[in-house]
Order: C-alpha cells, then sequence, then structure tokens
C-alpha cells in the first residue's frame, strides 16, 4: 500500500496525537502511522498543568476533561517522619494550576481518538522501518497485516517515544548524562480508606535509608493507582538476590516494604496485575531536527520520571514544531536549531538540573526545608507544575541558582 501526505507523524503517544492536532488545525495534510492498536499499555500517568494549556490550543481539552480521570492540584513528597506538600494553584507562573493523573490507555486513546475524528488518517498496526530523509522530503518504509506499505510526505515527525526510530536509523543518539536507572512499576487496587491519603496529588516517597531509591504513587479515579520505584540496579540487587525467582512483582512489594509509611498504606492493597520493568530510559541526542524531519517528545530526549515531565515536554514539543512545520511547507525558512531544538532544551535543561540536584540529594533537602519562603517555594512549585520555559522565573532563567538554594536548605 502507498500513501502520500504532507507530514507523516510516525508514532500515536502523546507527541505525535498533538502534533498531528496542531497541524491539522492549521489546515496541514498529516498521516499517522502507529505500531500498535490502541488501547495500549504505556507508562507515564501524572501530567503537569502546563500540559492543559497545549491540550487546549490543540482543541483537545474537552475529550479530555469529559473522560473523567482523578483531577490533580500538586505533588506530595515523605522522606521518614518528613512531608511536604505542592499545591500547583500556589504557583508564581500564571495559567492552569490544576490537570489529571491517567490511566494512559486510556488517556492516549481519547487523544488520537479525537485526532482521527477530525478526519486525520491514522493508521494502526503500521511499525515504521525505514525512513529515508531527502532534501524535499521523505520516502518511509514499514509493515502493516496487510503486508509492506511505503509513504512519500514533505516531512516527518518521529514521535516513536521510547522507539527512538530516527535516532536509530539516523545515528543521532549520544548518551545521557544521568546513570542507568530502572523502574519496576504497576497497576494495584490500592484499598486506601477514604482520608489514607490525598488522592489529588501524586505521592513521591523516598526510601528511608537510601536517598537515590523513590517511589511514585499514583492514584486513579476507579480506585486503582500505579505503584512504581526507580533507582540504579545496583542499589536494588539485594531484593533480587533474596527471592531470584520472584520475578518484577516481588521485588517491587520487597522495596515497597522497605519504606513503612508507603507499606501501611497499600496494607489493604490487592496486586492484580504483573509488574513491568524498564532499564535504561534515559536518552539525549546530538539534534531534534535534520533535513526534513523533527524529533518530538521521547524520540527525542527523555531524563527521568522523578518531576512527571515527560508527556509536558513531548506535548511542548508538538506544540513548538506546529508553526514551523507550516512555515517549511510554505517554503518559507526555519531556523531549526534557533526556532526548535533551543527552546525546547531550554525547559528540558530546566528540569535537568532539578532531576539532578534531586538525586544529589540537594533539591531533596530544600523540598523538605520547614520553613521556606513563600516566594520562593512559588517559583519551585511552578516548575514541578511543568513550566518549565517560564523565563520570568530565576530557578528557568538560571538554572544554576538551584545551587545557592541547595546550599541555604542543607541539612
Ligand atoms: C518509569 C517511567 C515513569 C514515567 N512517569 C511519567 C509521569 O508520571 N508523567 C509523565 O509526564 N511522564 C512520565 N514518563 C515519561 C512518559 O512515559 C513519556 O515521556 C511519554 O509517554 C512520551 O510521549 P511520546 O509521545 O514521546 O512517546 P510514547 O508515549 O512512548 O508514544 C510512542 C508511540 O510510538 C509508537 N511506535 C514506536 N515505534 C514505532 C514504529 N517503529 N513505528 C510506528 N509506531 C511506533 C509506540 O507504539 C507508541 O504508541 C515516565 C517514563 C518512565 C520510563
Amino acid at each position: 500500500m502507498h500513501h502520500e501526505t504532507d507530514v507523516a507523524i510516525l508514532g500515536a503517544g502523546p507527541s505525535g496525537s498533538l502534533a498531528a492536532a496542531l497541524l491539522h488545525k492549521r489546515g496541514i495534510k498529516t498521516a499517522v502511522f502507529e505500531r500498535e492498536t490502541f488501547p495500549r499499555f504505556s507508562i507515564g500517568e501524572s501530567m503537569l498543568p502546563q500540559t492543559m494549556e497545549i491540550l487546549e490550543e490543540a482543541g483537545l481539552l474537552r475529550p479530555v476533561v469529559e473522560a473523567g480521570f482523578q483531577y490533580k492540584n500538586g505533588a506530595a513528597f515523605c522522606r521518614g517522619n518528613r512531608s511536604s506538600v505542592f499545591d500547583f494553584r500556589e504557583k508564581s507562573t500564571p495559567g492552569w494550576s490544576t490537570t489529571y493523573q491517567v490511566v494512559r490507555a486510556d488517556f492516549d486513546k481519547v487523544l488520537i481518538d479525537a485526532v482521527a475524528a477530525r478526519g486525520v488518517p491514522v493508521h494502526y498496526r503500521h511499525e515504521v522501518a525505514q525512513v529515508e530523509p531527502e532534501e524535499k522530503g521523505v520516502a518511509i518504509r514499514g509493515k502493516s497485516p496487510e503486508g509492506d506499505f511505503t509513504v512519500q510526505a514533505k516531512f516527518a515527525l518521529d514521535a516513536t517515544g521510547f522507539g527512538r526510530l530516527l535516532p536509530r536509523l539516523l545515528k543521532l543518539e549520544t548518551p545521557s548524562q544521568f546513570p542507568t536507572r530502572m523502574a519496576l512499576f504497576t497497576h494495584i487496587q490500592d484499598g486506601i480508606p477514604a482520608g489514607g491519603m490525598d488522592r489529588q496529588k501524586i505521592l513521591v516517597s523516598v526510601h528511608p535509608t537510601d536517598k537515590a531509591i523513590w517511589y511514585w504513587l499514583i492514584p486513579f479515579s476507579n480506585g486503582r493507582c500505579s505503584i512504581g520505584v526507580v533507582a540504579e540496579p545496583r542499589l536494588i540487587e539485594h531484593v533480587k538476590a533474596a527471592n531470584p525467582e520472584g520475578g518484577e512483582t516481588a521485588w517491587l512489594k520487597a522495596l515497597v516494604a522497605e519504606t513503612p509509611s508507603l507499606a501501611g498504606m497499600l496494607g489493604n492493597a490487592v496486586w492484580d496485575t504483573p509488574a513491568r520493568s524498564l532499564r535504561g530510559y534515559a536518552a539525549d541526542v546530538k539534534a531534534l531536527h535534520g533535513p526534513s524531519f523533527a524529533l518530538l517528545g521521547n524520540a527525542g530526549e527523555f531524563l527521568d520520571p522523578v518531576f512527571s515531565s515527560g508527556v509536558t515536554i513531548a506535548m511542548r514539543s508538538a506544540s513548538l514544531i506546529a508553526p514551523l512545520v507550516q512555515r517549511h511547507l510554505a517554503g518559507g525558512k526555519v531556523d531549526w536549531a534557533k526556532e526548535y531544538d533551543q527552546p525546547l532544551r531550554r525547559g528540558v535543561d530546566a528540569f535537568r538540573s532539578f532531576v539532578d540536584s534531586w538525586y544529589r540529594g540537594g533539591f531533596q533537602d530544600v523540598i523538605f526545608y520547614e520553613n521556606p519562603q513563600p516566594q520562593v517555594k512559588a517559583m519551585i512549585c511552578s516548575i514541578l507544575a511543568g513550566y518549565a520555559w517560564d523565563l520570568s522565573n530565576p530557578y528557568v532563567a538560571d538554572p544554576k541558582r538551584l545551587k545557592v538554594l541547595e546550599e541555604l536548605c542543607a541539612e
């Protein structure tokens, strides 16, 4: 089968569906090619309020609001007997201060269904294998259940997430500066009694004896939640050694049992879904663009799950790229490095300095500091709410300022 389109979008996760909606809105002929059928499992369930602005821009807010996801207004942190709450409504940056915690299988389907309903062709079970960028377009090849397919497009957007198709094919990958970490995670019937936790916030808990191990608990609207742990593999070897045959679920449960506040909260949980693991997910590339193509979301760069920034960056990349692709197709000049890579990376770099500081322990001291200045807390809150591109925030404009704050709050 042969397809012709102006823009071929490879992958139908949040970056792909947002790009498709935004390009369609600009009157550009677009088609999406997705390896799986939807719904399909994906990790990354805690949204940040910044995404609401982009969903609104793409005209996708209404289907998300109507889907009944768990309302979210902040992030709670716990380490030993210390706790700290960031309410996004107290952030310094204007804009949305609430969002959702979503089962991604449902969320991603809501988005791409809304895109398809507008008339954008979405081809499921179409796995792209080859992309050849040419000066005036791209030639794409792949496999579908009906046989091989080809696509001729004027421009391609790689939204293949951890598939990282173009970085692999075109050797654009560069090592991430973060060490290899892994995550073990699952969905459970959480059994947390009413009042047992604030379900409108993600809970991030730090391991009692090792600050480099942390857990997420993301409640959904149906009495279930996502639970996961992140650490360098060497830090969780002991649970594997104690139960080599146990597998991911047993190891995750053993790690949860090491953190009394979390174990207590989940005392009545039903672990009804086998846990999964992901390892070495942090990734970077030399450039986010090339002749007739650009990389969106995780296909470009992925930092770390700790501040739930992945979907925000994915949507932001789609929002930045849409007007540039439109200008390019109309024959205008685009300085991709200056107009796409650099502005996108500015926010990514702000998140990066916070992630780096989290694992060094400095940002944990900031979070658990007992008497923070309200103004400073509001600026930190803005970044935790995803407003990492707000240059009026001193911690975005100059991420090195975080070091000074770390020193002030050091325990
Ligand atoms: C442990 C962990 C926890 C996380 N938690 C959060 C969180 O709480 N909040 C958050 O915002 N982010 C989180 N993230 C990050 C989040 O998962 C991603 O940033 C987000 O899904 C990126 O969206 P995307 O559209 O770029 O890619 P994806 O959502 O991965 O979508 C890519 C799509 O491309 C398709 N595809 C792949 N290869 C091909 C191919 N060859 N041809 C056609 N289609 C293809 C895939 O099937 C998939 O549907 C987490 C990540 C990890 C590893």
